[in-house]
């Protein structure tokens, strides 16, 4: 009985080593990338409850080591559970970081293979209108009329507007995370509010209604409803060249077509 005792606490120093580096992979890894606290070690090391929990096991003879061993073995089963529920947790983060890596904006709004439609950048312009500098809260992209403009995440169409004026026909897509994209002077709008969208379905067409000097995108990435530099959100579809070439490209345009 002594040495079986003691073979199972061989066992069990195994095991808690085992355990241990499970954790700490969980602490270190796993809640790391999903950006979540580490389990608090209180949590962890929960103790068992009940001061008379092994009172059946003194009569035993080496009460005491039986008692020692029965002990780590409810610690041991107490943590390996602690340790389920928190991968229970992981997997959900995961599923959610995933949901959000296909939500969030990250291709281009317009087929943009040899980079030469990006017509005014993000930023402060020249308005083509009214002759001042004026904050430019979108990008412009030139196209023919008609070109297919794509959804750069998935998401709900969350509003479709008709009108002559400053924007023009707009489509809005709210891609939760507290984004959304907006795609302006369209001559055609190919989706209604409340649908869902995929990343690369044709929302509508390129056009030049609305206060437009020619016919282009004017795209816009909101973060919190604030207007933010689109450029920053084309990773997907982009090489680290591609995106220089863009960026100056951008630089080297002088004014917005708004
Ligand atoms: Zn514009």
């Amino acid at each position: 009985m002594l040495v079986q005792l003691e073979i199972f606490n061989k066992k069990f120093d195994h095991i808690t080593s085992v355990l241990e580096d499970i954790q700490q992979r969980d602490d270190n890894i796993y809640r790391t990338i999903f950006e979540a606290e580490p389990l608090p070690s209180t949590i962890r090391q929960a103790g068992i409850g009940g001061v008379d929990r092994y009172s059946d096991l003194e009569a035993l003879s080496n009460s005491e080591l039986v008692i020692e061993t029965a002990k780590r073995l409810d610690k041991i089963a107490k943590q390996v559970y602690v340790q389920s529920k928190s991968f229970d947790e992981v997997i959900s983060m995961a599923k959610r970081k995933e949901e959000m890596i296909s939500s969030i904006p990250a291709i281009q709004p317009v087929s943009n293979k040899d980079l030469r439609r990006v017509a005014s950048p993000f930023g402060v312009r020249m308005h083509p209108f009214y002759k001042v500098l004026k904050m430019h809260t979108g990008m412009d992209f030139t196209a023919p009329t008609g070109t297919e403009i794509y959804a750069t995440g998935n998401g709900v169409v969350a509003d479709v507007i008709h009108s002559a004026r400053g924007y023009g026909n707009t489509i809005i897509i709210d891609h939760g995370f507290s984004y959304k994209t907006l795609y302006a002077h369209l001559s055609k709008t190919l989706v209604r509010p409340g649908q869902k969208i995929k990343r690369g379905d044709v929302i509508g067409l390129v056009g030049n209604t609305g206060m437009s000097m020619a016919p282009h995108l004017h795209y816009e990435v909101r973060k919190n409803d604030e207007p933010i530099n689109p450029i920053n959100f084309y990773f997907n579809d982009l090489t680290p060249e591609e995106y220089d070439k863009i960026i100056e490209l951008a630089a080297q345009s002088g004014q917005s077509l708004d």
